[in-house]
């Protein structure tokens, strides 16, 4: 099993991993990471090769929540079934990370988009997509996910001045890092590789047309279309493409790419919200209530500092508005919890 263990470090298997799986460890059971997640059946990576799998009867019938599936990136716990290429999902591994969105509907429901992503690379463009508070609604997602966030400035060679954007960037939260990039002429590209690295896993958060396309396929070179499908026979023994949503980079890292990254909203916005505001979390506690919105209170000390030019109009603006989404957001999930009661 030495080299098929050698096979999975590719797609970051580690002494974590392995710990995480000894409680699992048994004769005929093997873990695996998802490279392609249906709503029923999805594709594993192990060390010996790609499976099709399914989650056991046990494990759907223990599992009751969405978010209690596996996802693509997710490390499972899988069975072979007698053929060989098909196989049962029998454990979800702890999950180090993961990016969740509420599911449409009448009742709100997590469900997780993507797993175990280490970076983010949120992407925005320097020319009319630069938009500081759309980055900022970024980086609470990419906390929250509990992974860490890499701003790529794309479309440099379309600006004069892209070094200004760059700056105003690293403005917003300190320590930030920023990459000034142009997936058409290849400025930064030498510079984003050091920030891969073999057996990590990332994914790209930015608007549609930004340039994600060209920047995965750029840091793909000509491996991606080789990497990104696998043929496989089917039932009848036909090969058949399927395409994958975790795709090996030359150098070592992975990339996450799915319809459900491209389309997330807000979920739990809790942890991320604090630290990407923090300058008016500071003010905050200078407010005469406790529990002021920084909306109408009197003696609110985060307007007052607007109101001296202290702290930018845009930043309570930005503020405010994702603190109305996530009432939003809180007040359907509470919704749900009384539907449950009844
Ligand atoms: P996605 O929707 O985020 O995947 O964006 P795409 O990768 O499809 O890019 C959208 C358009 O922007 C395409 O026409 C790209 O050629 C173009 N584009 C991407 N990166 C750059 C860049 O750095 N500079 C310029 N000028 N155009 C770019
Ligand atoms: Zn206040």
């Amino acid at each position: 099993m030495t080299s098929g263990r050698a096979a999975l470090a590719r797609y970051g298997w580690d002494a974590g991993w392995e710990a995480a799986f000894a409680p699992f460890s048994q004769p005929g059971s093997e873990p695996g990471r998802v490279t392609l997640a249906h709503t029923h059946i999805y594709t594993v990576v192990t060390g010996d090769g790609d499976l099709l799998a399914r989650v056991s009867g046990r494990f759907r019938h223990v599992a009751r929540e969405r978010h209690e599936f596996p996802a693509v990136g997710d490390w499972v716990v899988c069975r072979r079934d007698a053929g060989g290429g098909r196989a049962q999902i029998h454990g979800l591994l702890p999950r180090r990370t993961r990016f969740s969105r509420k599911v449409a509907g009448e009742t709100t429901d997590e469900q997780v988009v993507a797993a175990n992503i280490d970076t983010i690379f949120i992407v925005m463009g320097c020319d009319v997509d630069f938009n500081l508070r759309r980055l900022e609604r970024y980086l609470v997602l990419t906390r929250d996910s509990g992974a860490s966030a890499i701003v790529l400035l794309n479309k440099a060679d379309r600006v004069p001045d892209p070094q200004a954007r760059r700056q105003a960037t690293e403005a917003l939260v300190p320590n930030l890092p920023v990459r000034l990039l142009s997936a058409k002429t290849g400025l930064g590209f030498d510079q984003l590789a050091h920030d891969l690295r073999p057996g990590q896993t990332i994914a790209l958060l930015g608007s549609s047309g930004v340039g994600k396309s060209t920047i995965i396929n750029r840091l793909a070179g000509s491996e991606i279309l080789r990497t990104a499908t696998v043929r496989e026979a089917d039932d009848r023994g036909r090969h058949t493409t399927r395409h994958r949503q975790l795709v090996l980079l030359p150098d070592g890292a992975m990339v996450i790419d799915s319809p459900g990254m491209r389309e997330l909203q807000l979920w739990d916005a809790s942890d991320g919200f604090t630290t990407t505001f923090e300058d008016i979390e500071a003010l905050a506690p200078g407010c005469r209530f406790r529990d002021c919105t920084h909306r109408s209170e009197p003696d609110c000390a985060v307007r007052q500092a607007v109101e001296r030019g202290e702290l930018p109009a845009s930043r309570l603006e930005g503020y405010l508005k994702l603190a109305d989404e996530r009432r939003h957001l809180e007040a359907r999930i509470e919704e749900k919890r009384w539907d449950k009661r009844r």
